[in-house]
């Protein structure tokens, strides 16, 4: 089973790290609906490349603290 690393906030066009994502990163005013839970590294990509998508600086920032 793949594991559902990124969360998407389709509103934003943000890319939320799932185990890093919370309050700072602005995305509980998303509805549900607009929110999305993604294992493949190839679409993220793809929402980046040619969605204009970013990833979440909160996420990463946060990553590189707790490392
Ligand atoms: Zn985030």
């Amino acid at each position: 089973m793949k594991k559902l690393k990124y969360l998407i906030d389709h509103v934003t066009k943000t890319i939320h790290q799932r185990d890093y994502a919370g309050d700072r990163c602005g995305f509980l005013n998303t509805p549900i609906d607009k929110r999305e839970f993604i294992g493949d590294g190839a679409y993220i990509e793809l929402l980046k490349t040619e969605k204009g998508y970013k990833v979440c600086n909160s996420c990463q920032t946060f990553q590189l603290l707790t490392r």
